[in-house]
């Protein structure tokens, strides 16, 4: 049977059928197309399980297939009609009959082969989903098996695998098998642990997934209820909490620099701000400073919703690192964000009598030397960027305490630089700041080596947002409310619509929209700001924001994350259904944080989604970033939730978070009583289970 792909949607016939320019064929080998599906090893392949079974064991007589319609069938038949047709495109339609009726089977996509193959006379057995169509009942792009008669079927269910492009069934479902007969299955786990714990034998367990015997409970195995999958499951989080508590050991074993002196700049900066600490605040604080007295790195996440205060708390840690004689370093993800950082911060620390560097991509190649000269000279107290801090060219004295602002937008890979700027005796204190709170059940598992503080209230005189959703065909009416807005003295964001496949695109959009908004509005200063102008640029007209000289800011959504002017009151997002919940969020965040009372404006385009609506109406009814996150989940579920770049490779692929639950509890206890024993035979196990569950992956999970 050839390789080909066994469902290729419908396609459009193509306007100019006749001159197809003939693509150049790459040839990309099975190994490559393996990789890419990060399938490198024996024992990758081995674990890379099916995602569901289809049932080839038996076969329908064809007017059996035909009643009971719908769903795949597997029927045989003898090809009675094999012609390529070009009406309304080019097609190959191939009828096959058994003895009690016929079908028709419909190729879009072919091969000059394929219509040899299927000769007149040909015997097929052919698989798909069946659908009546003009001519009666079809099969479209069947996947099929040129067999003889009385060819005996499988006795197991075939497995389907998670696959990629021009990788097919047949390819993966060989160098699996082939894979299975080289790995050592020795079981990582003693057989005291399996009956203890009621798991089956490893080896037992794959097999069966891989090969399901026809008499199964199917259910069972569609469901991952079955005990095979369970002790997949069971051993994926097994090496997970491994894996995290031995980095946590790990950690705890390195020294760091203590920080042990809350003196008088600390004291002098608290006593200088103009607003007293929430409570929230004082108590993070607070811990935050018992972490930094301790000999070992701290590792602790800051959650603290957006608004909630965040910034006066790094600044607060710094200065205990400044304190204490060392230096320390704060990283946002945007160049508005930091900028914004460096100018709030150094009003603060400067009259202080303190040295903040600072340090981007977009410096001029003086200033950056300058900077990197202070930094390296440790004249620079504090230093305050972009991902430029992580450069090679940066050398820091004594680096005592790293700082990641809004850390989900970095990659693993980012933050495990910059910590690494300390020198080499000592790794420096680290604190990550996030308004995207991250549900207990994700942070147990995937940060079981951070310690977690959250700012869970707001300072004090903030009104409530109130957030509409408004089909965007009510535009006129949102505009009076910007015009009614700006004559009360308060300001407004208009976000433009994210428009993922061009940039060009939405660059042009919020060009438009700037200008109808001029037109609309002539009596308002109206102002654009978007990625792809300069930093000096942005910065102008940032500046004129925040200096109230701008009534609207129409922006891309390169203000999502941290922007503050508190005298800004109105947040009108355009094509709200294109965006992410936290994203979402983060926007309506920019508003709010004064004492007049906000309102968010979600224009959507209908009709909406389910998902979308989901979003809105969830949008509309809470304000509260810990119950967004958890509907987050809900919606997405915790792959997406957190995306490959927050967990490294660390994924999980089996295991699902909501339904097993007390499986991730099993595995900490086992994963904590295999580490403490400390035993030869323990240490064994441990080491073995790693190296066959994560491999080279597991440098990820110890940032
Ligand atoms: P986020 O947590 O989103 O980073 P910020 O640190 O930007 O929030 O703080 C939001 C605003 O609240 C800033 O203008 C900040 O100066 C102000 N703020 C922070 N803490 C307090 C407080 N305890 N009382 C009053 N205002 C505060
Ligand atoms: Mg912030």
């Amino acid at each position: 049977m050839p390789d080909f792909p066994s469902a290729t949607p419908d396609l459009p016939p193509a306007s100019k059928p006749a001159s197809k320019p003939k693509a150049v064929k790459k040839v990309v080998s099975t190994e490559t197309k393996l990789a890419r599906l990060g399938l490198r090893t024996d024992m990758d392949l081995v674990l890379h399980l099916p995602m569901r079974y289809e049932d080839e064991t038996r076969v329908y007589t064809i007017r059996d297939a035909c009643l009971r319609g719908g769903e795949s069938w597997q029927v045989e038949g003898v090809v009675s009609k094999c012609e390529v047709s070009f009406k309304p495109r080019k097609q190959l339609l191939v009828t096959i009959a058994d003895e009690t009726g016929d079908l028709l089977l419909r190729f879009m996509n072919f091969y000059g082969s394929q219509v040899k193959q299927l000769a007149e006379g040909t015997r097929v057995r052919a698989r798909a989903e069946l659908k009546h169509g003009f001519f009666g009942a079809e099969m479209v792009h069947p996947v099929y098996k040129v067999v003889n008669e009385g060819a005996p079927l499988p006795t197991a269910l075939t497995p389907v695998y998670p696959s990629g492009e021009g990788l097919s069934q047949h390819v993966l479902r060989r160098a699996i098998a082939e894979a299975m007969k080289r790995i050592d299955w020795t079981d990582t786990l003693p057989e005291s642990l399996l009956r203890q714990m009621q798991l089956s034998p490893f080896q037992a367990a794959v097999r069966l997934l891989h090969y399901p015997p026809q008499q199964i409970d199917e259910s069972a195995l569609m469901d991952r209820s079955h005990p095979a999958w369970v002790r997949m499951k069971f051993d994926e989080l097994l090496a997970q909490q491994l894996s995290l508590k031995r980095a946590q050991y790990a950690r705890r074993s390195k020294g760091a620099a203590a920080l042990p002196f809350v003196g008088s700049l600390s004291t002098a900066f608290q006593n200088a701000l103009p607003f007293r600490l929430t409570g929230a605040q004082a108590r993070v604080l607070d811990e935050i400073r018992a972490d930094l007295r301790q000999p070992y790195p701290m590792q602790r996440l800051l959650q603290g919703d957006v608004g909630s205060g965040k910034t006066v708390v790094a600044a607060l840690s710094a200065t205990q690192a400044i304190d204490s004689g060392y230096q320390a370093a704060l990283m946002a993800p945007t160049e508005i964000l930091a900028e914004q950082h460096f100018r709030k911060i150094a009003a603060w620390l400067e009259p202080l009598g303190v040295k903040v560097a600072w340090l981007t991509g977009s410096l001029k190649k003086k200033e950056k030397t300058a900077s990197l000269a202070l930094i390296e000279s440790g004249e620079a107290q504090l230093v305050i960027g972009t991902h430029a801090l992580i450069q090679d060219n940066v050398q820091f004295s004594k680096l005592g305490l790293v700082i990641v602002d809004e850390q989900h937008r970095f990659g693993v890979g980012q933050r495990l630089t910059l910590r690494n700027k300390g020198d080499s005796a000592a790794v420096p204190h680290q604190l990550m700041m996030s308004a995207t709170p991250i549900p207990r059940t994700l942070a147990m598992t995937y940060y079981a080596d951070l310690e977690v503080s959250v700012i869970d209230e707001l300072p004090p005189g903030r009104s409530p947002i109130v957030t509409r959703a408004i089909d965007q065909n009510r535009r006129d009416e949102v505009i009076a409310r910007v015009y009614a807005a700006a004559l009360e003295g308060r300001q407004v964001y208009w976000v433009c619509p994210l428009i993922e496949e061009s940039e060009a695109l939405q660059l042009q959009t919020a060009t438009d929209t700037c200008m109808m908004l001029a037109e609309a509005l002539p009596a308002l200063q109206v102002g654009l700001v978007h990625g792809r102008l300069k930093p000096a640029e942005k910065q102008e007209v940032m500046d004129a924001f925040i200096a109230g000289q701008l009534h609207v800011l129409v922006a891309t959504t390169v203000i999502e994350v941290g922007v503050d002017v508190p005298n800004a009151s109105l947040m009108v997002i355009e094509h709200a259904e294109r965006f992410g919940l936290s994203q979402l969020h983060q926007l309506r965040g920019r508003v709010g944080r004064g004492t007049a009372a906000s309102v968010c404006l979600l224009l959507y385009q209908g009709p909406l989604g389910g998902v979308a609506r989901q979003r809105l109406m969830t949008m509309r009814e809470t304000t509260d970033g810990f119950e967004i996150a958890r509907r987050d989940l809900e919606i997405r579920g915790p792959g997406e939730f957190l995306g490959a770049r927050q967990s490294g490779q660390a994924m999980l692929r089996f295991a699902d978070l909501e339904t097993d639950q007390w499986l991730v509890d099993q595995a900490r206890d086992v994963a904590h009583e295999l580490l403490h024993a400390a035993t030869p035979a323990s240490a064994a196990t441990v080491e073995a289970h790693l190296a066959r569950w994560l491999g080279n992956k597991e440098e990820f999970l110890k940032v």
